[in-house]
């Protein structure tokens, strides 16, 4: 796409060093070159050592992933970003793969991320499981990435973030994150995308289907999927529902005329699904040129930014023995009403100020 998306001049290595306090040695350092060019390159194996090396939870790890996301980033930021979300069973992992095969057929480079936090995995349904994704994950064109390992939606979401920075440098045009519309995830993915697609079933509404309130309004594209056969006729009375409730909706900022729309589609035939990719670029492309898309990921990289910054200097607070004991002390004077809230932080935060002099 155009340099409307870009993230501007990327951080540089000494960024990435102030901001994990280390300086990596000349070995290290000749490494994530090294990397940072394959991964360039296209070079697959790079690409899935890279996404590895970001995703470890291993605190010695972080120096050289973020010099790693310092190389990578000012060549990211080019491909649309596509969030997808929908109950266990509604067809995520087949419509992903009718989509993205026709994508990569059209010339299109599709990576396939997740992001799964609760492990939906006791219930048989794996994201980014590639044996769900047959054709799509021997295409060469594609590339398919489970969710990373952890508990912690925060930790999960900025891992399956920076995968993105890997992808989109390894030049893939086209990123679709996927996850399961039954708890918070769908949130983190409408913040590390562009446009945001929900599948539902044909028949029943939403309570049924098991979405949680909230996530239709986030949702810019609904698609009753399964629309083929007997289920039909249901899906489009389901989609003109939908379609009505979405007319009642409060107009959103950077909602091109006519969206959010409800679609039906078969994954199973691909039916309509071309259509849904249609309105996709239609609504990418309409944000890049009216400026939304620059105004969406500028507040997306702030809110990051404060994050990892709250997250850092809580970590701070717990890597010192003597303020993370002040700390748990503080929380039970605060909880049993003896210390007030801000006075507790205020004294926290200035013990942490004489710490850092
Ligand atoms: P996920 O759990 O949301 O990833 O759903 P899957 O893609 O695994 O699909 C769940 C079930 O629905 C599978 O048995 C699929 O074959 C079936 N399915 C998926 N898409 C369609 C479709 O478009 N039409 C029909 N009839 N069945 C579908």
């Amino acid at each position: 796409m155009t340099a409307d998306t870009h993230p501007g001049p990327g951080m540089t290595a000494d960024h990435a060093m102030m901001a994990t306090g280390t300086r990596m040695g000349t070995r290290s350092a000749a490494r994530v070159e090294a990397m940072a060019a394959r991964v360039m390159a296209g070079e697959r194996r790079a690409l899935a050592q890279a996404i590895t090396l970001v995703e470890s939870t291993n605190p010695a790890h972080r120096p050289e992933a973020a010099a790693l996301l310092a190389a990578l980033s000012p060549h990211a930021g080019g491909a649309r970003r596509i969030g997808l979300s929908g109950t266990p069973g509604v067809g995520k992992s087949s419509f992903v793969e009718t989509l993205g095969t026709r994508l990569t057929a059209a010339g299109h480079r599709v990576a396939v991320l997740a992001v799964d936090p609760s492990s939906a995995r006791t219930g048989g349904s794996i994201l980014g499981d590639k044996t769900r994704m047959d054709r799509l994950s021997r295409d060469p064109s594609a590339y398919i990435r489970p969710s990373p390992a952890g508990r912690e939606l925060g930790g999960v979401a900025r891992r399956t973030r920076e995968a993105i920075t890997v992808v989109e440098a390894g030049g893939f045009d086209t990123v679709l994150v996927e996850t399961v519309g039954v708890g918070q995830s769908e949130a983190a993915v409408a913040e590390m995308t562009d446009v945001f697609l929900l599948l539902l079933a044909p028949g029943g509404g939403d309570e049924l289907q098991g979405v949680k309130r909230g996530i239709m309004e986030i949702a810019d594209i609904i698609v009753i999927n399964k629309a083929d056969g007997t289920l039909k006729p249901q899906a489009e009375r389901t989609r003109a529902d939908y379609q009505g409730a979405l007319g009642l909706m409060r107009q959103r900022q950077g909602d091109a005329p006519g969206y959010p729309v409800a679609l039906t589609a078969s994954a199973a035939t691909g039916e309509g699904v071309d259509a849904v990719w249609e309105q996709v670029t239609g609504l990418v492309d309409w944000r890049l040129a009216e400026g939304w898309q620059a105004r969406r990921r500028a507040a997306q990289a702030d809110a990051w930014f404060r994050a990892a910054l709250e997250r850092g200097l809580i970590e701070r607070v717990h890597a010192d023995t003597a303020m993370a004991e002040a700390l748990a002390s503080m929380r039970i004077a605060v909880s049993a009403g003896r210390l007030p809230p801000d006075a507790a932080a205020e004294a926290l935060v200035a013990r942490l100020r004489l710490a850092m002099a």
